[in-house]
């Protein structure tokens, strides 16, 4: 990747709400560089903290495992087969635009820098981090603690449908 290309990277990731720790790993750009072209962007300095290591805790939390369904439905759809073996920096930034786009109103959403370590940690195959096919809508998905038989996203469906019909026989009482 040429020099330019490399900032121009690194000024998306951090754009999109990337923290520089991130932004200066997708990007190869200097420490020094990172954090100031995050000052400049967002005028404070880059939040701290670490990615999660263990994905199948952090997966299990329900703020997170919606939306982390919801980002790799959009990474499935740009990077195919290549997400189980080769993490594309670019790709991963397109995944995560589409995702914000297409899930704009969610007031839950998980950040890039969590999105992006989700991908490593599938690339990577880190334990916590296996992927599954749903039997039912046929997409990908990433399980963690508990192995669920569909995706999170059918799950919630088929919890909603039997609601609503209990609901119904409820109100026919
Ligand atoms: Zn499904």
């Amino acid at each position: 990747m040429d020099t330019v290309k490399k900032y121009e990277l690194c000024e998306e990731y951090i754009r999109y709400g990337a923290r520089v720790t991130t932004a200066k790993l997708v990007s190869a750009i200097t420490n020094t560089k990172a954090v100031m072209m995050y000052r400049s962007i967002h005028g404070t300095g880059s939040e701290t903290g670490r990615d999660p290591q263990k994905w199948a805790n952090y997966l299990s939390k329900p703020y997170v495992y919606g939306p982390m369904q919801k980002f790799l439905l959009c990474y499935w759809k740009l990077a195919g087969e290549a997400m189980l073996d080769d993490l594309d920096h670019e790709v991963v930034l397109s995944a995560y635009k589409m995702y914000a786009g297409i899930y704009l109103n969610d007031e839950q959403k998980i950040g890039l820098t969590v999105a992006w370590s989700a991908a490593r940690a599938i690339a990577q195959k880190e334990p916590g981090a296996d992927l599954k096919f749903c039997p039912d809508c046929g997409r990908v998905y990433m399980h963690g603690k508990r192995a669920l038989k569909v995706c999170p996203l059918c799950l919630k469906a088929k919890e909603a449908f039997k609601n609503a019909k209990n609901g119904l026989s409820a109100g026919a009482l």
